[in-house]
Parts: C-alpha cells; sequence; structure tokens
C-alpha cells in the first residue's frame, strides 16, 4: 500500500523549502516508490485558513498519515494572538496529539562546509553525530509546578524534573535502535553525580543495554558533554538524554555544522511514525525572496524514508545528491563564503533533483 505522507508547509519560508522537498518526492515517485501526498494547514497559515494553529481536518489528516513533512511556523503577524492560537501551539499540539517522544537531531559538517564553520575544520570536518532527545517528558511537564511564597515572605518559582522507568526504557531503546544502524557507540548523557531523576534514568538506561549487546553504551555528565561537543564532537555517535539536557546539547550542535539551513530533524512515536522538519524556523526576515536554504527540508524527506519507511537506502541517496551539489560548489546565501556564487532556494532544488536523477 502508498506511504501516506502529509505535508504542512506552515509559514515564512515554510512553503518555499517545502516545494523543493516535493520535487524531490516526485523524482522518488517517478522512480518507482509507492508514495502518495496531501497538503494541510498548521501554524500561523491554519490561523489565517480555520481559525486554529492545528485545526481539525489537520488532526484528522495526521493521525490518518504514515508520516508528516513540516515547513516551519511562525511569524511576526502572529505575535499578537492570544497564547492558545499561536502557531508554536500548533507544534505542540500536534506532537502531543501523536505522542511523538523521541526527537532526532543529526548534526552532519560537511567536509565542503568545513570552512563556514565558526569551529576548525579539523574538529568538525567529516563530524556525523546524531542527538535524540526525549521530548514529553522531564522539567518542561512536570507537576507540580508554580509559584508561591517561602516562609521568610519571598515569591518563588519551581518545576518537578521526573522520568519513569517505562519513559526511559522508551526513548533509550530508540537510542540503541538508532545506534545499531550507525557506528553501534550510544552515550547516555546525566547528571546522575546530583539528580535522583538522573540516577533512575542511568540505572534503566544500564539494563536496557543488556538487549543490546552489539551496541557500545557510555554514560556522560551534562557538563561534560556540553565541553566535549566543542572540544572533539567526533568522539561521539548517537547521544540519548533527557528533554531538558536534550534541548541545550542540540542547538549547541547544530553549530557545529555551520548552517541551520542544513539540519533535519525527526519527531518519532512508538510505532517510528514521524513529523520530520528543519531545526530552523520561519526565517520571516528572507521570505519570499528565493534565498532560504531548502536542504534541511530535503534532508529531512531522506530521515523519513530511513526511520518511517525503513528504506536507509533512499535516504543514502538523498544525502549522496545533497553531497554531490555542496561538491559542485552550489551554495545558497547562508552557506557561501565570501566571494562564492549564491544561488536560490528553486535553483537547489532543481540541483538536488539533477544529482538524484544522474
Ligand atoms: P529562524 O530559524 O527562523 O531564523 C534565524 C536566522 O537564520 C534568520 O536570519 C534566518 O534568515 C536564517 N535562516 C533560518 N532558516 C534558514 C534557511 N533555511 N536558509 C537560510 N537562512 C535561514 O529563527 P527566528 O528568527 O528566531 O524565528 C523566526 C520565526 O520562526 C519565529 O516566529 C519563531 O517562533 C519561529 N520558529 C519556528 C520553528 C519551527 O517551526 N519548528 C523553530 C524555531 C523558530
Amino acid at each position: 500500500m502508498s506511504k501516506n505522507i502529509l505535508i504542512l508547509p506552515g509559514d515564512g519560508i515554510g512553503p518555499e523549502i517545502v516545494a523543493e522537498a516535493v520535487k524531490v518526492l516526485q523524482v522518488l515517485k517517478d522512480q518507482g516508490e509507492d508514495i502518495a501526498w496531501s497538503f494541510g494547514h498548521l501554524g500561523g497559515a491554519a490561523y489565517d485558513a480555520e481559525g486554529h494553529p492545528y485545526p481539525e481536518s489537520t488532526q484528522k489528516a495526521a493521525r490518518a498519515a504514515d508520516a508528516i513533512l513540516m515547513g516551519s511556523v511562525g511569524g511576526p503577524k502572529y505575535d499578537a494572538l492570544p497564547r492558545e492560537l499561536r502557531p508554536e501551539r500548533g507544534i505542540l499540539g500536534i506532537r502531543k496529539d501523536l505522542g511523538l517522544f523521541a526527537n532526532l537531531r543529526p548534526a552532519l559538517a560537511y567536509e565542503e562546509l568545513a570552512a563556514a564553520s565558526s569551529f576548525k575544520p579539523e574538529v568538525i570536518a567529516g563530524l556525523d553525530l546524531l542527538i535524540l532527545r526525549e521530548l514529553t517528558g522531564d522539567i518542561y511537564f512536570g507537576q507540580p509546578r508554580g509559584r508561591r511564597e517561602t516562609a521568610d515572605g519571598h515569591a518563588e518559582g519551581y518545576d518537578t524534573m521526573h522520568y519513569s522507568v517505562p519513559e526511559i526504557e522508551r526513548i533509550a531503546r530508540v537510542g540503541f535502535e538508532a545506534a545499531r544502524k550507525r557506528g553501534k557507540r550510544l552515550c547516555s548523557v546525566d547528571k546522575e553525580n546530583v539528580l535522583e531523576t538522573s540516577r533512575l534514568w542511568r540505572e534503566v538506561v544500564t539494563r536496557v543495554a543488556t538487549e543490546y549487546p552489539d551496541v557500545e553504551l557510555s554514560h556522560m555528565y551534562v557538563d561534560n558533554a556540553a565541553m566535549q561537543l566543542v572540544k572533539n564532537p567526533k568522539q561521539f555517535d548517537v547521544m540519548v538524554t533527557g528533554n531538558l539536557f536534550g534541548d541545550i546539547l542540540s542547538d549547541e550542535a547544530s553549530m557545529l555544522a555551520g548552517s541551520i539551513g542544513m539540519l533535519p530533524s525527526a519527531s518519532l512515536d512508538v510505532n517510528n511514525k514521524g513529523l520530520y522538519e528543519p531545526i530552523h524556523g520561519s526565517a520571516p526576515d528572507i521570505m519570499r525572496q528565493n534565498k532560504a536554504n531548502p536542504l534541511a527540508t530535503i534532508l529531512s524527506v531522506g530521515m523519513m524514508f530511513k526511520y518511517s519507511f525503513d528504506r536507509g537506502d533512499v535516504a543514502d541517496r538523498i544525502d549522496a545528491a545533497v553531497r554531490a551539489v555542496l561538491r559542485a560548489g552550489k551554495r545558497t546565501g547562508d552557506i557561501a563564503m565570501p566571494g562564492e556564487t549564491v544561488i536560490g532556494t528553486r535553483e537547489m532544488g532543481d540541483a538536488v533533483v539533477a544529482a538524484l536523477l544522474r
């Protein structure tokens, strides 16, 4: 049966970058992949069209889809809306509705772009790291939380960090499975020397490791991990961590790759159904100018084939096409060095399509 993909272009540059990813989907379909897609609204575009950032029509389509490709949401136009109608509510809503608990963020530094990074080329050239962040638990959602008054009359804010055994087990399994498909090394990041939650986290991950004897497990404190990521990031294959630590480390790791315009991401449920999107936002400053880099979105299609459709071969073809395009010197503004010729969003998409057809 056809794999059914829901496409949510969203706001700002979303529709432009998604249009280039659709060109790639069309090539794959023409080459025999059994895929079909339809479009829906999310974020500000959904508010404009249907009065809600995650409207019922999108909910229905998202639940029925095998995978979802998203552009990006948000923009100044929507900043004055009440919180529950803001575009970001659309993303939080779809993640919660579909139970997307595992966020995968690869940080890949292409040799061709090493000079564009603020890191020394020898530190990042050839870097291929995957950060796996738990997305639905931890201190971001823990109860109780709020404000109260201390005994001596001061206002105090408080949040609660917690993870249960099943929550840790399921994210650990995604980590081991991902490591199995890559370099077979998993580094679990915690703060076990200070936090009870981390002590349990480490115990559970260590226990789950016995089911994966072919994967080498190590543990690292989050403060050390933050340091090691900039000192020697190539030591890592897959990192797995909780929501709070993962939020920070994945943004840190994104800088290693040179441009946020290059980085895809996936958020998966227990059955590997996923939402795929570039890590960047809707870049309203460059919308409708044919300037946005579509490669992160195109690489998100690759991740979709790898993780939701179990077709690593298609993901490899997309990666290879992107590499070929970079090797040929094609650059959008965000990844160009001074003096390099800059091409537009559409031309970059066409270049990837041409590489796929070769
Ligand atoms: P941003 O990621 O949109 O932009 C940051 C900078 O990077 C801008 O200068 C932008 O031009 C540039 N940039 C981003 N993507 C690019 C691409 N593909 N090619 C070339 N340059 C690119 O972050 P921001 O400016 O902080 O946020 C803008 C809007 O996006 C806000 O409304 C924010 O809430 C939203 N946002 C959405 C998501 C999401 O949809 N998942 C994520 C982050 C921010």
